[in-house]
């Protein structure tokens, strides 16, 4: 069976993509190749960052690799944070004060317009890929809902009324940024491994 390393740790990830998979190809994590690098996510894109992670296994561990980066995307911000919504409060910022900056930066701001996107980076010996996963939707004016992580609790996605925080996680993932981008790479896989 092809082996295939995700440049991640994040167990709900693993599993998440493990599931899609459905065991046609072997996914290790970081951790499980011994690699506990501090990997350099320096670039200023979603894809540049994604290929930086899985370009790092792939030259320095040998295995065929598949690293994501994602970002929230706002159209009244010029797309922002984007690439840096980890970090877009600044050095001590955690999903609450990344929420509260978003929400004082879009105060009073009609165009709530917003989306999210991952980028999946493959890496193998041949070749490199690039698979974009994308879902619209609105940041809500106030925080609703208790689920999830990140800026779910302002994000209702086109269509709902509510935000993902809000929903089963079963529900946001069968059409979040993640799932659509991870698909893709599962069909690519499905049909050259
Ligand atoms: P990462 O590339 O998956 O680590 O995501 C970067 C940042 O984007 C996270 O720290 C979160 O703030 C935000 N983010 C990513 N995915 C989601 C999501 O599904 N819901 C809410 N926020 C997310």
């Amino acid at each position: 069976m092809k082996a295939l390393v995700f440049a991640t740790n994040n167990k709900h990830k693993l599993e998440e993509i493990r599931s899609i998979a459905g065991g046609k190809c072997q996914i290790m994590s970081l951790s499980e190749i011994d690699c506990h690098d501090d990997i350099p996510e320096t670039a200023d894109t979603l894809e540049g960052n994604a290929l930086l992670k899985a370009r790092w296994v792939k030259e320095r561990y040998g295995y065929d690799c598949f690293a994501d980066d994602t970002g929230l995307e706002v159209e009244a911000l010029d797309n922002r944070p984007g690439v840096y919504s980890a970090r877009y409060a600044g050095e001590d910022c955690n999903s609450e004060n990344n929420i509260d900056k978003l929400l004082g930066e879009l105060a009073g701001v009609a165009n709530r317009r917003a989306r999210f996107r991952t980028v999946i980076a493959l890496v193998t010996g041949e070749e490199e890929h690039l698979f974009d996963g994308v879902i619209y939707g609105n940041i809500s004016t106030e925080r609703h809902g208790e689920g999830g992580f990140g800026y779910d609790k302002v994000f209702r996605p086109e269509g709902s009324e509510r935000t993902f925080a809000e929903m089963a996680a079963e529900e946001k993932n069968a059409v979040s940024h993640r799932a659509h981008a991870t698909k893709q790479l599962i069909d690519y896989l499905n049909e050259n491994l």
